[in-house]
């Protein structure tokens, strides 16, 4: 089977390599001619436009995205005649934090209080309802902390207004939480679901720094897996998708979800029995899920801007590389490393040693 990809990131990469060994060949569009998925599988550079999503298409068995902004209307008339996962839907609601919050209000899932902010007077409206601190997010496009300004005080309002470019927004209030996790869950063909452990994540400047997995709370697993699994059931999902939550008094607060393979869920490459990749193409191509239980424990540290020196890499005990052969650029996702170990605090220790060849 051919897999056709929109976006030759990081992430598409990480697909072609884990669909290789499965006789699942991908294959990628992206606009720029040295996206990294192009160095292990066929890349044509194009636009994501309807003409170049069709010709894509006319190669390939099933599509899929590495990328969540791919342009809706792109997929549209291909998606109409040809099998396109995750579901657009899924795709379309998660593109804006609105529409994505407003699902989550829907299926009772809790998340920050919010609200729709389209000028500066709504955005005062809306601080008096939720109060300081409030976070300030464009309602498209923003990632990795980006198209976001954290508000502490009415005299804040004017520059973060303007920081967004008076961009269509939403105003969330700020939650002080304990910890942050996620959950990363497959949906396949027959309707089978499996979710992973879930995983501890740690930002730094709204940039994934570091995860740790598996997060060992039952109740809370049990509870983020109903959530997921009724997210997807909305969608008639297939493939693997994420959430991201806080935890706030013992509560789980969904912030976001991703409907694609997350950074969150790399550490299943070596840490599970199936990794998010390989889960991810099984259930786009009609073939049965694998398990997802985690082997022993797994600790992922994100190269951000440049990838150290891979000897010092390889010399942590339990680390294994992945360099995503991409020119090194301040800011940028890079690279990655996950320790395993057979219990959490071994897995901390390797992760402290990782951080520190860091430097
Ligand atoms: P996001 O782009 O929504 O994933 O936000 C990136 C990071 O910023 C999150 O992982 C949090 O660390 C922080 N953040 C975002 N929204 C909030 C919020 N409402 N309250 C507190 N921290 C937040």
């Amino acid at each position: 089977m051919r897999v056709g990809v929109l976006g030759a990131g990081q992430l598409g990469r990480m697909l072609a390599l884990a669909g290789h060994p499965l006789g699942l060949g991908c294959r990628f569009l992206d606009h720029a001619p040295d996206a990294c998925a192009g160095q292990v599988a066929p890349l044509t550079v194009g636009e994501f436009d309807a003409a170049g999503v069709a010709a894509l298409a006319a190669e390939c068995d099933v599509l899929t995205y590495d990328w969540e902004n791919v342009p809706v209307e792109a997929l549209r008339a291909t998606a109409a005649r040809h099998p396109v996962w995750p579901p657009l839907a899924a795709l379309e609601v998660g593109q804006d934090r609105l529409t994505e919050k407003d699902c989550f209000r829907a299926l009772d899932i809790t998340t920050p209080t919010y609200r729709a902010v389209g000028s500066r007077e709504e955005l005062a409206d809306a601080t008096r309802a939720i109060g300081f601190p409030a976070v300030l997010k464009t309602r498209r496009l923003g990632y990795d902390g980006k198209g976001q300004r954290l508000l502490r005080d009415a005299s804040e309002l004017d520059a973060a207004w303007t920081a967004l470019a008076g961009a269509p927004s939403i105003l969330e209030g700020f939650v002080r939480f304990e910890r942050e996790l996620s959950l990363v869950a497959v949906r396949g063909r027959d309707g089978g679901f499996r979710a992973w452990p879930l995983t501890e994540n740690r930002h730094r400047a709204g940039i994934l720094h570091s995860s740790i997995a598996p997060y060992p709370d039952p109740a809370l697993q049990a509870r983020a897996e109903d959530q997921v699994r009724r997210l997807m059931e909305r969608f008639g999902y297939l493939g693997v998708l994420a959430v991201e939550y806080f935890v706030s008094g013992g509560t789980l607060i969904a912030n976001e979800f991703a409907p694609r393979v997350h950074n969150s869920g790399h550490w299943t490459i070596e840490g599970a029995t199936t990794s998010q990749f390989e889960n991810h193409l099984r259930a786009i191509c009609g073939l049965p899920l694998g398990a997802t239980a985690a082997r022993g424990h797994a600790a992922m540290l994100n190269f951000i801007g440049r990838v150290p020196e891979r000897a010092r890499v390889l010399a942590v005990p339990g680390a294994h590389l992945h360099d995503y052969g991409k020119a090194p650029r301040p800011g940028r996702k890079v690279g990655h490393a996950t320790v395993v170990g057979d219990d959490r605090g071994q897995v901390l220790a390797r992760l402290a040693e990782l951080e520190a060849v860091l430097g």
